[in-house]
């Protein structure tokens, strides 16, 4: 993995000489890979962030924007969580790799903006879904996870004696913004955002949604014709993580979100037409 090592990291910038940086690159994944890689999901990500960040800061990187996520937020909370509560609490046994990992990109920014005066900043998006996504069945997150189970259920005949098989209860509650809602949102921050202060990028509170809504929605844009079980031995992960997007809109208060069905819709008809290409 070449952000995962310095020398490799600087021949990247090398070649790409950027100015504005938005570093996504991460080892990610749901819930259920989570839970069986949280060392490794811990190493990995320390070292591309610390790569990514110092590589950008000895070449004069004028921005970067780096990638957080809400799930790394204290378990034990108030609700609605907002930016000045990252390092509040440990975070879901889960996922607590992932967010040490993560936290620490924030720690970092207020490094270098005190000793060195960068402007290097973190967005805070909630679950996002979109194309090119990662449908692999272990690794995925929820939307295509269970997309990916719907088609395979389906595409030898959509029967009625088919059976969705959902883990978890259904009842955890997620916000989920799509990919090109993001993209905007990203490339707004890079434009304008000039705080090192993290910045949450999600729908409203009031678009928050819980997983049989989310397996109903993927049931009426496939036309599935069989039924949903919950496999309530499977783990929910955390009830809910609602997050309050009221900075981002003191700055965006008319940002339109695509509305969820619509976003689905369109994620759905992309991955039946690109299913060979899909991850
Ligand atoms: P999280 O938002 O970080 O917890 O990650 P996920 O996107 O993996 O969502 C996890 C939630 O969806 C939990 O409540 C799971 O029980 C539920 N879920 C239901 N079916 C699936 C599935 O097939 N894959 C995943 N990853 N989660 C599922």
């Amino acid at each position: 993995m070449k952000l995962g090592d310095k020398k490799s990291t600087e021949e990247v910038f090398a070649k790409y000489k950027p100015t504005h940086v938005i570093h996504l690159a991460a080892m990610v994944g749901g819930l259920f890979h989570n839970m069986a890689h949280n060392l490794d999901f811990l190493r990995k990500n320390l070292h591309m962030n610390d790569n990514v960040l110092q590589t950008a800061h000895e070449t004069d990187v004028v921005k970067v924007v780096s990638c957080l996520s809400t799930c790394i937020f204290p378990d034990k909370t108030t609700y609605p969580i907002d930016e000045t509560m990252i390092h509040n609490g440990p975070p879901h046994p889960s996922n607590y790799g992932y967010s040490y990992a993560k936290r620490l990109i924030d720690i970092a920014n207020r490094g270098y903006y005190e000793q060195h005066g960068r402007i290097y900043t973190s967005v805070i998006p909630c679950n996002v879904f979109g194309r090119h996504d990662n449908f692999h069945p272990k690794a995925s997150h929820v939307v295509p996870g269970l997309m990916r189970k719907l088609y395979d259920l389906i595409k030898d005949g959509n029967t009625e004696d088919k059976t969705f098989v959902v883990l978890g209860s259904g009842k955890p509650l997620r916000q989920f913004i799509y990919s090109k809602d993001l993209a905007k949102l990203m490339i707004w921050v890079l434009r304008e955002y000039s705080s090192v202060e993290p910045i949450i990028l999600s729908v409203d509170e009031s678009q928050e949604v819980t997983i049989s809504q989310v397996a109903e929605t993927l049931v009426a844009a496939f036309d599935f014709k069989g039924k949903i079980v919950y496999d309530t031995s499977a783990a929910d992960g955390q009830y809910k993580k609602t997050a309050s997007n009221a900075k981002l809109r003191s700055y965006l208060p008319d940002f339109q979100f695509t509305p969820f069905e619509k976003a689905i819709k369109e994620t759905v008809d992309w991955y039946k037409t690109n299913y060979d290409l899909a991850r």
